[in-house]
């Protein structure tokens, strides 16, 4: 994914209350260097991240997006982010999207070791194509976690509801999903319960509810999820979250991945078995999330 723009940010406090942030953001050379060594978001993957969809130029659910953002911060115990002066910045990413789809990355850093501040910045690509998956569904395994449901609350260190960087795990998942001959994968509590993907959420249908695994379960909470519900609320039907046995999933009338590029992703296979998937239902479903939404 080919870089189209990147602006260096001058991460402000939060009590800074100006509104002209121009002169705290440098736009750089996207293809140029612009970290250096010292970076501890390079050296040990300290930091957090946020990737916002973006459709004709218009940033999705950018609040929801900058809430988790200082949402991740204070789970890292990183200074609190300045909002207004991030949301400068997802516009003027956002700006140079171009027509189609887009993704806006925001990353705030823990900095330079022994370095006087954090560093951000924020870029803009255009999106991959996702077509085949939001059409013709995605085959998925259960991946064990390794810990139990109850962690997060036991170790909260282990930072699991921030978008850390730290990412190299998640990535690692991906591979062994493939491995597999699957498309992505469910991460699975050791105790058995359904967490999320990782790199999206899951929204499972029960007749006209639709489930997803609640978040103090050590998952990132999901801003595609909570517009879905949203709407599928807004549509007459129930949602709910809760603590969701494997078992539950397999009996599932359909499911998806959900995330802000790829958008809903019907499961076509899970474990090797066949789930059904209901394609004029999620091409509703990507319609809505393709429009413009605050
Ligand atoms: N869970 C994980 C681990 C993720 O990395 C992501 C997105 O990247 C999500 C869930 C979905 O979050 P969102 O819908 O805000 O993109």
């Amino acid at each position: 994914m080919a870089l189209r723009f990147a602006l260096m940010i001058d991460p402000l406090a939060a009590d800074d209350t100006r509104s002209d942030f121009t002169s705290t953001f440098t736009a750089v050379d996207p293809a140029a260097p612009a970290l250096t060594v010292g970076e501890l978001s390079t050296q040990r993957g300290d930091g957090i991240f946020e990737s916002i969809g973006v459709v004709d130029g218009h940033p999705q659910e950018v609040e929801a997006h900058l809430e988790r953002l200082a949402h991740s911060a204070e789970l890292c115990d990183l200074p609190v982010p300045n909002i207004g002066q991030w949301r400068a910045a997802v516009a003027n990413a956002a700006a140079e999207c171009g027509s189609g789809e887009g993704v806006v990355k925001l990353i705030l850093s823990r900095g330079i070791e022994h370095g006087p501040t954090p560093t951000a910045w924020a870029t803009a690509a255009a999106a991959a194509d996702f077509t085949a998956p939001r059409t013709s569904g995605i085959r998925v395994v259960t991946l064990d976690r390794g810990y139990a449901i109850d962690a997060p609350a036991r170790a909260p260190w282990l930072l699991l509801g921030a978008k850390t960087l730290s990412y190299a795990v998640n990535m690692a998942a991906l591979r062994e999903a493939h491995r597999r001959g699957a498309d992505d994968a469910i991460f699975l509590s050791s105790d058995g319960f359904v967490l999320e993907a990782p790199t999206a959420s899951l929204i499972l249908r029960r007749g006209d509810t639709f489930v997803t695994p609640a978040p103090n379960g050590g998952i990132l909470h999901g801003t595609t999820q909570l517009s879905l519900f949203e709407h599928l609320a807004e549509r007459g039907f129930e949602t709910a979250y809760e603590t969701i046995p494997v078992d539950e999933l397999r009996r599932a009338d359909a499911a998806w991945l959900v995330s802000s590029v790829r958008l809903a992703a019907p499961i076509i296979e899970l474990d090797g078995a066949a789930l059904d998937i209901d394609a004029e239902f999620t091409a509703s479903l990507n319609t809505y999330l393709l429009s413009p939404r605050d």
